[in-house]
């Protein structure tokens, strides 16, 4: 019998990726996998439709949200795990974030028309189809106007931080966003605290010092951009930093295509333990939670 093996790290194309939810549940299932989370940029709108493909199935599925924060002007992306998904508190700060993508939205339009690219907002809106609307949109609808070759060079030469047609929008800070995620019941994990190889051990270190205390539950320890190097110190600073490890291939469908369900570059999975240890603590935490809610109001 094969090991089973988890995907805690997913987007549907009620944000940036290109699945529905059934068909992301239905995948899940074809290939095997024991668990999956449904972690959407900035929106749960995909949530009803996972869990409810996932309860006909033989699969669990957790409901997750994957939001964006700033930090010391970087970008801190911030999982959360067994989330009440109808948290009005919760709800309302998505809400309130998607405004800000939305308005930003607007500003990548008018940059890029100033820039020469013949392309509407309401094209990029048709296109997402979903409520959490970012620039993997923008990149796919310039691929396919024959602009760029792929996504990487989109964002490489328009759409980067610093890039010509980059328009900042406003972020929370993750305290906020964690303080949130525990209102809402679940637990807080710093996704991919190395992306694209730019963060040194030192980084997260000071960096995992710093958001501790903030209430930090866990990083991302398994994640298909890493090197051994990379996935090794991770799992050991979770260790020092008594922080959960959770794992993902950040799944977009065709929006990523080298990335695979489960198993991402190929030689890639996450051991079901990792889903097991995240339950334990989570159910630990859980008495904390409520009791700080119910003391702060
Ligand atoms: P947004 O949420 O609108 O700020 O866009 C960020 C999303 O764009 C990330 O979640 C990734 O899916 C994608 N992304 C970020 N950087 C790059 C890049 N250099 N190349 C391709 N996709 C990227
Ligand atoms: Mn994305
Ligand atoms: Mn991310
Ligand atoms: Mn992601």
């Amino acid at each position: 019998m094969s090991i089973k093996t988890i995907d805690l790290h997913i987007h549907s194309n009620a944000s940036d990726g290109t699945f529905t939810p059934a068909e992301i549940v239905r995948h899940a299932v074809s290939i095997n996998l024991e668990a999956i989370a449904l972690t959407d940029h900035d929106t749960i709108s995909g949530l009803d439709e996972f869990l409810q493909t996932a309860a006909t199935e033989n699969i669990t599925a957790i409901p997750g949200v994957e939001i964006s924060s700033l930090f010391s002007g970087r970008e801190i992306h911030i999982l959360g795990y067994f989330i009440d998904y109808h948290n009005p508190a919760l709800l309302a700060f998505l809400d309130h974030i998607r405004a800000g993508r939305n308005s930003r939205n607007e500003d990548i339009i008018r940059r890029l028309q100033s820039l020469g690219y013949e392309i509407t907002l309401e094209e990029v809106t048709a296109r997402a189809g979903g409520e959490s609307i970012g620039r993997p949109h923008v990149a796919s609808l310039l691929i396919e106007k024959g602009y760029f070759k792929d996504s990487q060079q989109a964002f490489e030469r328009c759409l980067k931080r610093g890039a010509p047609a980059f328009c900042p929008r406003k972020l929370p800070h993750p305290e906020e966003a964690i303080r949130i995620i525990h209102q809402a019941g679940g637990i807080a994990v710093w996704a991919h605290p190395v992306y694209r190889n730019k963060f040194a051990r030192s980084h997260v270190r000071g960096m995992l010092r710093k958001m501790k205390p903030l209430g930090l539950d866990g990083v991302e320890g398994f994640y298909p951009g890493y090197t051994p190097v990379q996935h090794q110190m991770l799992l050991e600073l979770a260790a020092i930093s008594d922080l959960v490890v959770s794992g993902g291939t950040d799944f977009h469908g065709g929006n990523i295509p080298s990335i695979a369900m489960g198993s991402g570059d190929g030689n890639f999975s996450v051991p079901a333990e990792c889903l097991a240890a995240m339950r334990e603590y989570h159910h630990n935490i859980k008495h904390e939670i409520d009791n700080i809610t119910v003391t702060g109001e």
